[in-house]
């Protein structure tokens, strides 16, 4: 029986959006990001939900307050990279050199030790499996940064979908896979799939879990769509973008009422995790290498 399930919020512009990626400026959406992030800490206050708040080292270094008002209220701060770029195109020494920085920065603006990571758009793969071991060694221990399933350019189906131990050069990290199955088989994770699907399939999909599974969103998901894209964004990118954003506040609050939630910290802190199945990542995908009791 699972006592909560991890909600995290990956906190960047509207703009980071890999879909979007060559379209417009990666900063066009900065002066929306604080606004659009206190939106979802007022949300989170009513429903009073403590989450795991992945911070892009870019913003937190254009909104220096904004960190220490999302720890101010009782969220764990998580590192979501320097700038959102594919772990595959950082390369080794740029990663290590970009997770160190937004590691140090985050924890002096917080003031709180910063263990968990996620990629931008779950870019731990068979394409950088050598990533694992820089983001252990640069001082993580958790990791979401996996999307259970092949969707578009990224994910890594997980046969034994649940948290497990992912065995790296520099020690383990402890993997909380990004996504949910839900009885069709269909990822339901949060976001787009949040968004449109019917909430009530949302919330049945995690009830039925065994292990404590992941939820997230973006500030920019919730409220309005308050940005303009530029007129070459084709029609598929604005709908995956803006499809039930208007509706979504009240949605997530309904969301966050009936599914118990609680941080990444919460649940290592209470689960053995050196029982966890331990598994490896190389360029051929994931692979058992220890099974869990
Ligand atoms: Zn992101």
């Amino acid at each position: 029986m699972v006592n909560a399930h991890i909600l995290s919020v990956d906190v960047e512009r509207w703009s980071d959006a890999t879909l979007l990626a060559g379209q417009v400026q990666r900063d066009v959406g900065q002066p929306l990001v604080r606004a659009q992030t206190e939106r979802v800490l007022r949300i989170l206050a009513q429903a009073s939900v403590r989450a795991t708040f992945f911070v892009l080292g870019e913003v937190a270094r254009d909104n220096p307050g904004l960190v220490q008002e999302i720890a101010d209220h009782g969220h764990e701060i998580g590192c979501h990279g320097w700038t959102h770029d594919l772990l595959a195109d950082l390369g080794r020494e740029r990663l290590e050199h970009d997770l160190s920085r937004a590691r140090r920065l985050l924890q002096e603006l917080s003031g709180q030790p910063v263990a968990a990571f996620r990629a931008p758009t779950w870019s731990l793969d068979r394409q950088a499996p050598w990533a694992a071991a820089v983001i252990r060694q640069t001082g993580f221990t958790v990791d979401m940064s996996i999307f259970d399933g092949r969707h578009g350019p990224y994910g890594e189906p997980i046969s034994i979908g649940r948290p497990f131990r992912l065995a790296t050069s520099g020690g383990d990290l402890w993997e909380f896979p990004t996504s949910v199955r839900s009885w069709s088989g269909l990822r339901v994770g949060g976001g787009f799939y949040w968004r449109v699907l019917p909430r009530r399939w949302v919330a049945a999909s995690y009830a039925a879990k065994a292990h404590p599974a992941v939820g997230y969103l973006h500030p920019w998901e919730v409220g309005r769509v308050d940005w303009q894209f530029p007129e070459a964004v084709p029609a598929g990118v604005r709908f995956t973008m803006t499809a039930g954003v208007d509706a979504f506040e009240e949605k997530l609050g309904w969301l966050l009422s009936v599914i118990p939630w609680q941080r990444s910290c919460d649940v290592v802190e209470s689960e053995v995790v050196e029982q966890w199945p331990r598994l490896s990542l190389s360029a051929s995908g994931l692979k058992v290498v220890e099974e869990g009791e």
